[in-house]
């Protein structure tokens, strides 16, 4: 019999991509929503801490095993920043127009910047119980450049403005394949599944 594991986001994308990973190691995840669950609060300052309280009120809500994950831009010239803000960066709450907001405000502080290095980071965690004291903790870093004049039309968030020095393109550039392969979030995916099959 499948264990029920329970996924603290309510994104149908990630859903069905870490169900079909998940299957064969005999977890079979379920939709916070499913269960009536809301969402966490995220407080913290590093993604780290906000996917464990994500993954832990879900943990504690369900009485289920739970998996989050948390994920942002950190730009060196900006000490990190947009970081656990990167949804929220431009303080925009229109789902619609945040993006756009978003990239505006990126682009207006790094004006004068001349050091353009970037970085997505991705951390996903996964709790056997509300209180486990040793969560297991993938982590992704995907490295590029911010550049001001946006490129593509695929993906979200920053990556119009997220040049791959090594691919010649900018994230929002690459088809939803490629970048699930390469990016923060595929890279964390990959570490959790390896410490999950070695537990
Ligand atoms: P979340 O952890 O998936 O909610 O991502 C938080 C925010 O980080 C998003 O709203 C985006 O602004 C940014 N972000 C995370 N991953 C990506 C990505 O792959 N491309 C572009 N922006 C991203």
């Amino acid at each position: 019999m499948s264990q029920r594991v329970v996924l603290a986001s309510n994104n149908a994308g990630k859903l069905a991509e870490l169900r079909e990973l998940l299957a064969p190691l005999g977890l079979n995840l379920v939709a916070q929503a499913n269960l009536g669950i809301p969402e966490a609060e995220e407080p913290h300052p590093t993604f780290v801490e906000n996917s464990l309280a994500k993954a832990r009120h879900a943990a504690r809500l369900s009485g289920l095993p739970a998996i989050a994950d948390d994920s942002g831009l950190c730009v060196a010239a900006l000490g990190g920043a947009p970081g656990v803000k990167s949804a929220r960066f431009a303080g925009d709450d229109d789902r619609t127009t945040r993006d756009a907001s978003n990239n505006a405000r990126l682009i207006m502080r790094l004006q004068d910047k001349v050091n353009r290095r970037a970085w997505f980071y991705c951390s996903m965690v996964f709790l056997r119980h509300a209180d486990d004291p040793q969560p297991l903790i993938g982590e992704g870093f995907w490295h590029g450049e911010i550049v001001t004049r946006p490129l593509g039309e695929h993906g979200f968030g920053y990556d119009p403005h997220f040049w791959l020095p090594e691919l010649g393109c900018t994230a929002a550039q690459l088809d939803s394949a490629t970048k699930n392969t390469l990016s923060h979030r595929a890279q964390a995916t990959r570490q959790l599944i390896e410490l999950l099959k070695n537990a």
